[in-house]
């Protein structure tokens, strides 16, 4: 019997495979080959995994995980890592990612058997992208607790870092959320990624106050990611300001130095060239 070309085999070990997050299209080339050459799937559930297969025209045996399965199932699975290739996916996107396969990638490395990581969607990373929040700092900070005390704890922790907060949240506690928001995190811009790569897929980046009474009005369906902005550049002192022009202007023109304590401040251009001007005349 010939072999399909496309059928070739592969290494014994844990291959890590991200799976799309509502659009099916978003699926990597690499991710099905590995799905149809493995041994076994390894997945969150059954059900969701083989209409995924399914739709792939893949048929491979599947075997149940997450990370509180027991220390025995763990076992079982990393030991057929040592003669079989094992794909670990979950019911979407990036395993690991607010989803099981941790325990189960430690234990691996743990016994020397071979990793790989197959990327693919995120939704943290698809909001972020699509938010208009910046991205050059963030944190992915997983689900907010559900009790208010705990939430508001979470976000007073989270308040000092300076970068784009990141968080997975779900429709009915969309509104308690953008609340503590507002009452935690004063002056954050916030955005709601909602149905990611879905046909109904949104963002809306405002003030949390007013998304709060949008999506009060407007109960929100489907899975979301909520985004925090940093929080605003801290109020610079008319000395701090000083300091930072004088030795701007060691090495630079007065019109350069303003820009450059501007830039770094937030403060206005024009103010800080005359107050440069008055400083080089002292
Ligand atoms: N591992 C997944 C990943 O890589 O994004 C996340 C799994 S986590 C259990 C599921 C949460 O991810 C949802 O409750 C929602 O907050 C977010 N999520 C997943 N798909 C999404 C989508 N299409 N649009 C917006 N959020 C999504």
């Amino acid at each position: 019997m010939t072999r399909n070309p496309s059928e070739h085999t592969l290494a014994p070990g844990l291959y890590i495979v991200a799976t799309p997050i509502g659009n099916l299209g978003d699926i990597t080339l690499r991710a099905v080959d590995v799905l149809k050459n493995c041994d076994l799937v390894a997945c969150e559930d059954t059900r969701v995994a083989g209409k995924l297969l399914k739709h792939l025209g893949i048929s491979k045996p599947l075997r149940r995980y997450d990370d509180h399965s027991d220390a025995s199932a763990r076992t079982r699975l990393v030991d057929a890592m040592r003669t079989e290739a094992v794909a670990l996916i979950s019911d979407a996107g990036t395993p690991l990612i607010s989803d099981p396969g941790y325990r189960l990638v430690v234990d691996a490395r743990q016994q020397d058997i071979p990793v790989t990581t197959l990327p693919g969607a995120c939704a943290a990373i698809a909001g972020l992208t699509l938010s208009g929040l910046p991205n050059d700092r963030f944190l992915f900070a997983g689900f907010l607790p559900s009790k208010e005390k705990a939430r508001s704890e979470m976000l007073a922790q989270l308040s000092g870092i300076d970068a784009t907060l990141i968080f997975y949240e779900t429709g009915p506690r969309l509104v308690k959320s953008l609340h503590a928001i507002e009452r935690e995190l004063p002056q954050r811009t916030v955005s709601v990624a909602r149905e990611l790569t879905k046909l109904h897929e949104e963002a809306r980046t405002d003030e949390p106050a007013i998304l709060a009474d949008h999506y009060t009005a407007h109960p929100p369906k489907g899975e979301i990611v909520l985004l925090v902005g940093p929080p605003p550049p801290a109020e610079t002192s008319e000395m701090e300001a000083d300091a930072l022009l004088m030795k701007a202007l060691e090495t630079l023109k007065t019109s350069q130095a303003a820009a450059e304590v501007a830039r770094k401040t937030g403060l206005d251009r024009k103010t800080l060239y005359v107050r440069a001007m008055e400083l080089r005349g002292k």
